[in-house]
């Protein structure tokens, strides 16, 4: 399909209840292109009672989804699995058009969501309990697993159909009716996705989905209702506390994936190849948009300047533009305010007496460029070293040895991921033991991936998503004792 039938497919109302509907009044709110800064579409406007109404629906179709068998639960994944592959091409351009990603990463994001279905497919099959002989004999232990109930998740704009499919994938897999809310500036990837599971033979109210512009008004009253058992959020640490607070009303079970500021370490024995093509995934997979990109890059003196030489030339061989555009390698940025935010931490490093390599600003004409830019002698006190950059900007920094390095990468409130570079197998394990982050990139820039554990530790987040754990999230243990 071509871009306006792309759009035009994608159902624009709330799913409340297994049908289509318009918010309260009828209220909408325009999407648009990042690039171009030109409306794409409306869609539907959420109000607090639609919001109620949909996880009054969950609610309802609660014990239809825990009476489902596992291979109904894991055949309706796999159905969806398939549909997502069959309409990759539409949904990649969906998901460009909305999001701004160049069209391999958006191809790429939805392999990567539909993935997690396939994984939870089987998880569903293999949901486990125990039984044993109580050590004093006379009753036997029962351990059971049971779905934890309706379920609330909400999800960012930066991977509008992996976030999702995270969450909807375990879900739906332990037998959790769920509402679903994307985030304002992405609503259409998430809106085809929930189309899509319906199609898939989920139960009416099995999954719903509120878009909004008032997501505190819509959501806290959901969560402080009681009728939801469990809330799932993916986004800022800012808001993801804010929630815990709300949660902690009706003692809610949480997933919280916040935000980021990963070290990635360069050290003198490292292949420097590998370490540049390994640092221009952290930092530019989804235009440094991601929690998991690089965002303090410590790189060991001797080497520094030869690294610095061929990241630059790495950057500056990157085509800028539109996602749809044939060769594009980066996107424009979400909106006005995040290229503001680039320029704030780049102007601040500088003025720091931080050195310019390559780009360094915003580019200007239509839609949200920055340019990828390369910084070295970031000083430690710049704003970038304890803030998210989220864009295409590699501050780095120089360090002598590995204790000092460990010391400073770990000097953050954040603990989702850090990346090490090097060939000596005893400093590897050393170093990726010693970072206080919940996962590690080993000689790897990219450490998603549906069959692992994500998640962080300190203030970004609690909990984990995929991976052999990533259900227990959506299951509660229940221990019966049984006298005999
Ligand atoms: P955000 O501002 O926290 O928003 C995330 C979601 O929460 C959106 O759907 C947003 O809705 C909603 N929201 C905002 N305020 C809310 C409130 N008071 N009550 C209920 N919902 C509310 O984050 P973002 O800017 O979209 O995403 C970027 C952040 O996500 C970064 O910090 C990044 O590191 C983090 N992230 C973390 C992971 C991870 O796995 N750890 C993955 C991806 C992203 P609106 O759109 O309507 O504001």
């Amino acid at each position: 399909m071509d871009e306006a039938a792309v759009i035009d497919a994608v159902p624009k109302q709330l799913l409340v209840g297994g049908s289509w509907a318009d918010a309260h009044g009828a209220a909408t709110f325009d999407v648009a292109d990042p690039a171009t800064g030109l409306v794409l579409c409306s869609v539907a406007d959420a109000a607090p009672e639609d919001g109620m109404a949909a996880l009054q629906a969950a609610a309802r179709c609660q014990p239809a989804m825990a009476a489902l068998t596992p291979r109904e639960r894991s055949d309706i994944l796999l159905k969806a699995f398939d549909l997502l592959h069959e309409r990759i091409d539409d949904l990649a351009l969906l998901m460009t058009l909305e999001m701004g990603k160049p069209l391999a990463e958006a191809r790429g994001e939805i392999t990567y969501a539909a993935e997690f279905f396939r994984h939870f497919a089987g998880e569903a099959l293999r949901i486990d309990g125990g039984y044993r002989t109580a050590p004093a004999g006379g009753s036997r232990l029962l351990v059971t697993k049971q779905p934890v109930g309706p379920c609330i998740l909400i999800t960012p704009w930066n991977f509008p159909m992996a976030m999702g499919t995270r969450k909807l994938g375990p879900a739906i897999a332990a037998g959790c009716a769920s509402v679903i809310k994307p985030a304002a500036q992405t609503p259409l990837s998430m809106l085809a996705l929930v189309e899509i599971l319906t199609e898939a033979g989920l139960p009416p109210g099995g999954v719903n989905v509120i878009t909004c512009t008032d997501a505190n008004a819509v959501m806290e009253p959901m969560i402080r209702s009681g009728l939801a058992r469990k809330l799932s959020f993916t986004g800022s640490t800012r808001v993801g506390k804010l929630l815990l607070e709300q949660a902690a009303d009706k003692v809610l079970r949480t997933s919280m994936e916040l935000g980021g500021n990963a070290p990635f370490i360069v050290f003198d024995d490292a292949d420097l190849d590998e370490a540049v093509a390994g640092l221009m995934v952290a930092k530019m997979r989804n235009m440094g948009e991601a929690c998991t990109a690089a965002n303090r890059i410590f790189v060991q003196e001797s080497i520094m300047t030869a690294f610095s030489q061929r990241l630059a030339d790495a950057m500056k061989a990157l085509k800028l533009g539109r996602g749809t555009d044939e060769g594009v390698a980066v996107g424009p940025l979400i909106d006005q305010a995040a290229v503001d935010k680039v320029g704030r931490l780049v102007d601040d490093a500088v003025g720091r007496g931080a050195a310019v390599v390559t780009g360094g600003s915003a580019v200007h004409g239509d839609g949200y460029f920055f340019s990828p830019t390369v910084l070295t002698e970031v000083p430690h006190d710049a704003d970038l070293n304890a803030e998210e950059i989220f864009g295409p900007v590699a501050p780095l920094t120089p360090f002598s040895d590995e204790t000092e390095v460990v010391t400073r990468a770990n000097a953050t409130r954040y603990g989702l991921v850090g990346y090490v570079f090097t060939n000596d197998l005893r400093r590897a394990v050393r170093v990726a033991e010693a970072l206080e982050f919940g996962m590690v990139g080993l000689n790897s820039g990219l450490v998603s991936n549906p069959y692992a554990p994500f998640g962080g530790v300190k203030e970004s987040g609690l909990g984990r998503e995929g991976g052999a754990v990533g259900i227990d999230e959506y299951l509660e243990t229940k221990y019966i004792g049984i006298a005999v």
